[in-house]
């Protein structure tokens, strides 16, 4: 793929990249290996001050960087200033908890002293997809980093001047050289690289196919990874919900980041006595979207991010009509230029049709009618995907009772799954392994190594 900027809302190409030589890239991994050997001795204060200084430019360049996400992937300019705080905000959390989450741990073993004790690894290589170019390389570089980990980057090829900017603001902020590095290069160059002996672990952010060679490189090397994968959370909608509420946050939940987010709400399923309410109303919302120019504040639905995703969408709503799938709204691209899709709902879906088993990335949302809750809760788990999912009733208890029982890595009561830097973040069945954010997501890069202390006297 090449790496260049293409604005979706036009379909233009505005700025072209040429990959990194094997050279350069032997050169970058060799600096990175070097500024660990200096990195993993400085102290947490050292690391938590750079760390809240890449913040807070972060914070004074908003606009600027927002713009640059919103031309490269068409995220709304509101979404994408929000996604530049929520950034910095994942920074500081880890520059102010990390010294806390990392202190050593006092073990009580039946005799004797022992304690856990937090050490970096080396250089890891992170993988990062296009559909939150910030958020998705806060997650995975600030733990790291505060770690004593130095961190390489290849980021998405359609988001060059985003990945770009990231390392320019560790520039800015003094890192040294080595400690942060963006990588242009192509994903099959990046699963190469996961053989060097100097790369000690690797995260990747995006689709299975890539989590799939990427976690093959890292089996073979004996390397450990991360993936967060993609998803098809269902949105499950109880007779005792709130309906106008579990409305709004349908329509947050599927348009959200034009519909391009991996725990984005993407299939709703209704139980029968408020199933007409509900899709009535959702049906009634969608219809009026407002969908243009991603640079606009009053548009609510941008394009997909490239000319390519768009297609992929339309080819998969229209092989799921041509097997039986009904659409209620949309359907079709926008008739305008750029990677626009309509809001579309489909229904009458069943098994083997294209949106029941894949993920649909973008403006379709897909709708079941189900007799009662059990009848939802095995729908909702007839996925290969297992990352989010809601539930909404207004009664908690059961709600927690339903989430005990859907087959993800998060589910969220009366809301739409979402992120912040303090609740972790990870999926199961193919929606990845490992987890993101919060202090779970500070413990995967490090060697957790035990040391204990015996009396001499002490049996085997
Ligand atoms: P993608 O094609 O897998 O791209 C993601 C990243 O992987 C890009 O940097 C890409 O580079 C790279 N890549 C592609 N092929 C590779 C390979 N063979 N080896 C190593 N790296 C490779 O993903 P996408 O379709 O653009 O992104 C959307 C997907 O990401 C969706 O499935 C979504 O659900 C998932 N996602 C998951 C989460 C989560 O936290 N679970 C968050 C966001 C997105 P190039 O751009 O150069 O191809």
């Amino acid at each position: 793929m090449a790496i260049q900027t293409t604005n979706p809302t036009t379909n233009e190409k505005v700025k072209s990249f040429k990959e990194m030589t094997g050279k350069a890239v032997d050169a970058a991994v060799a600096q990175a290996a070097n500024a660990f050997e200096h990195w993993r001795h400085t102290s947490y204060e050292q690391r938590s001050h750079l760390l809240h200084k890449v913040a807070l430019l972060m914070r004074e360049k908003k606009q600027l960087l927002a713009k640059l996400i919103t031309l490269e992937m068409g995220k709304l300019i509101a979404q994408a200033e929000a996604e530049i705080i929520l950034s910095a905000d994942i920074i500081d959390y880890y520059a102010n908890n990390g010294a806390a989450f990392l202190n050593d741990k006092t073990l009580s073993p039946s005799f004797g002293k022992a304690f856990i004790r937090y050490s970096p690894v080396g250089v890891l290589l992170g993988v990062e997809p296009w559909n939150f170019p910030f958020y998705q390389v806060a997650r995975f570089a600030a733990p790291n980093i505060m770690i004593g980990n130095t961190v390489m980057v290849k980021h998405a090829s359609i988001v060059p001047q985003c990945a770009i900017a990231i390392e320019d603001l560790f520039k800015e902020a003094k890192a040294p050289a080595g400690l942060y590095t963006n990588l242009l290069i192509s994903g099959k160059r990046a699963s190469a690289l996961v053989s060097d002996e100097r790369i000690k672990g690797v995260a990747l952010t995006g689709s299975e196919a890539a989590g799939a060679s990427i976690a093959s490189q890292a089996g073979k090397y004996l390397k450990k990874s991360v993936l967060e994968l993609g998803g098809s959370d269902a949105f499950i909608i109880l007779e005792d919900a709130d309906i106008d509420k579990a409305v709004e946050w349908a329509v947050v939940g599927r348009m959200n980041n034009n519909g391009e987010c991996c725990v984005a709400s993407k299939r709703f399923i209704a139980v029968e006595p408020i199933a007409d309410e509900f899709i009535n109303k959702f049906k009634e919302k969608l219809s009026h979207i407002n969908v243009g120019d991603p640079m606009d504040p009053d548009t609510e639905l941008g394009p997909l991010s490239s000319e390519e995703a768009a297609v992929q969408i339309a080819d998969q709503v229209q092989r799921s009509v041509d097997a039986g799938a009904k659409l209620l709204l949309g359907g079709k691209r926008v008739d305008r230029p750029g990677a626009f899709m309509q809001p579309t709902i489909l229904t009458d879906l069943k098994p083997g049709m294209a949106a029941y088993h894949e993920e649909l990335f973008g403006p379709v949302a897909s709708f079941y009618r189900v007799k009662d809750e059990a009848a939802a809760i095995v729908l909702a788990n007839d996925s290969p995907f297992g990352l989010g999912g809601s539930v909404f009733t207004q009664d908690v208890e059961r709600g927690k009772r339903v989430a005990d029982q859907i087959d993800t890595g998060m589910v969220f009561i009366n809301h739409p799954t979402w992120t912040q830097a303090d609740l972790p973040f990870g999926g199961s069945k193919r929606s990845g392994y490992g987890h993101e954010l919060s202090e779970l997501g500070i413990e995967e890069f490090v060697n957790k190594k035990l040391i204990r202390t015996s009396e001499l006297s002490d049996p085997f």
